[in-house]
């Protein structure tokens, strides 16, 4: 009786490098379309699946700016 479906029960934070999920389900991609991110735990970064911008995050707080993005390869 194993398999894949069991995710979700990390409360250490890893998995969110620190960002309350509760925040982490209303951020969105500072650029016009909005899109929602994902969580890159080996980078630290917020990504964008629509523009493929990552954003950092520091101390557990991601900084959703244009300015601090930087462009990953699509
Ligand atoms: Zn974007």
């Amino acid at each position: 009786m194993s398999g894949p479906g069991t995710t979700g029960s990390d409360r250490g934070g890893t998995a969110t490098l620190g960002i309350d999920p509760a925040l982490l389900e209303i951020l969105a991609c500072p650029d016009t379309h909005h899109s929602p991110l994902t969580v890159d735990v080996a980078a630290s970064e917020l990504v964008c699946g629509t523009c493929h911008r990552a954003f950092p995050v520091r101390d557990g707080i991601p900084v959703l700016l244009l300015d601090e993005a930087r462009q990953r390869p699509a």
